[in-house]
């Protein structure tokens, strides 16, 4: 692992010459390649609601975001969609939504598990990415049949969430979930927002250290973008647009090379600043693209932050991998491997 001066140093190199890290994206390919393959794996995206108890600084569909349309998928519209994602040979689906806790919401998304298991014969992985649950409520989803759960932490320093959330979000009830999607069995993803108001070079060179430390098996990362109308739009941030794309890229490749048998994820932030950002990820190291598979009627309104692009994906050019299964983090089967092994061994 390159030490947190090393890491510094690469994401502060000059900003605004893509030639500068040519070297930096065909290494991480490299290892990419030799580790988890040249093939990107799709998780078919479906936005199940934008209500969110929460009131995050920097959410498009935050709590006290008046603006915005509430809408919630019927049960219908969800099994729809996952069903298109099993017949496309997507091999897994994510459900997102805002945060919610409530015993209708958890019940609901326990039994819309059990539903898209059914129908497509359990041929389709599940991940969540609902936020912060009880453990009890991680255990059950688990039980219902989902295996990977996406926790994004935002940024690892505790200082520069606290800038970012209002005082009743808590830094460390979130590293305590992480920890219990882990015991409980998950394959854990997290994830940071890249060029946020107040972060500097050796913060994102903090949050590399952190997925290490964390152990973490999948990871969505990218740039910071304002959402019209959040307090958090209103603060200058430290870098342009375009030098928060690049900063993303830099990221995803210095995770590729620090953690090579993860899953990363070339995410949609990328591509609202960049009509190739999605390709330009998985170019820098990335090996999984989510398309979107919302209704096209709410897609706006599950608006997270400015210019989210909205149509479907355009497959044509990437190396897909269709029918292969859910794609897992080739990490966590190793993980579990060597658990095995060392408990066979102490026999
Ligand atoms: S970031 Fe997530 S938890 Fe925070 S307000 Fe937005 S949807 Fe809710």
């Amino acid at each position: 692992m390159m030490t947190r001066e090393e890491l510094t140093a690469v994401l502060g190199a000059p900003l605004g010459e893509a030639a500068n890290d040519r070297e930096l994206f065909a290494a991480a390919v490299e290892v990419r390649n030799r580790t988890v393959g040249d093939r990107v794996y799709l998780r078919g995206l479906i936005e199940l609601s934008n209500r969110c108890r929460k009131n995050c600084l920097y959410c498009g569909i935050r709590r006290g975001h008046l603006g915005v349309e509430r809408y919630e998928l019927t049960d219908e519209q969800v099994l729809a969609a996952a069903e298109r994602a099993w017949r496309s040979g997507y091999g897994s689906v994510v459900i997102q939504a805002g945060e919610r806790t409530d015993g209708a919401f958890t019940e609901r998304v326990e039994r819309l598990v059990g539903r898209m298991k059914t129908l497509s014969n359990g041929e389709l992985g599940i991940t969540l990415s609902l936020g912060e649950q009880s453990r009890e409520t991680y255990r059950r989803w688990f039980a219902a049949g989902v295996h990977r759960y996406l926790l994004r932490i935002e940024t690892s320093s505790p200082e520069l969430y606290a800038r970012i959330h209002p005082a009743d979000h808590d830094y460390d009830r979130r590293l305590e979930c992480l920890r219990a999607l882990r015991e409980e069995g998950y394959q854990v993803g997290t994830g940071v927002m890249i060029g946020l108001p107040g972060q500097t070079v050796e913060s994102l060179a903090d949050d590399l250290l952190f997925f290490k430390a964390l152990d973490i098996d999948m990871c969505g990362m990218g740039p910071y973008i304002e959402a019209p109308g959040t307090p958090l739009a209103a603060v200058e941030a430290p870098f342009s647009r375009a030098e928060r794309l690049q900063l993303a890229l830099r990221m995803i490749a210095l995770l590729r090379l620090s953690m090579p048998d993860i899953n990363i994820a070339s995410t949609t932030a990328l591509h609202a600043l960049h009509p190739q950002g999605r390709e330009l990820g998985v170019a820098a190291g990335a090996n999984v693209m989510m398309p979107n598979l919302t209704p096209e009627a709410v897609r706006g309104d599950y608006k997270l932050y400015d210019n989210k692009p909205l149509q479907d994906m355009d497959l044509q050019g990437f190396n897909v991998a269709l029918d292969n299964g859910w794609g897992d983090s080739r990490h966590f089967a190793l993980r579990r491997l060597n658990v095995c092994v060392s408990a066979e061994s102490q026999k």
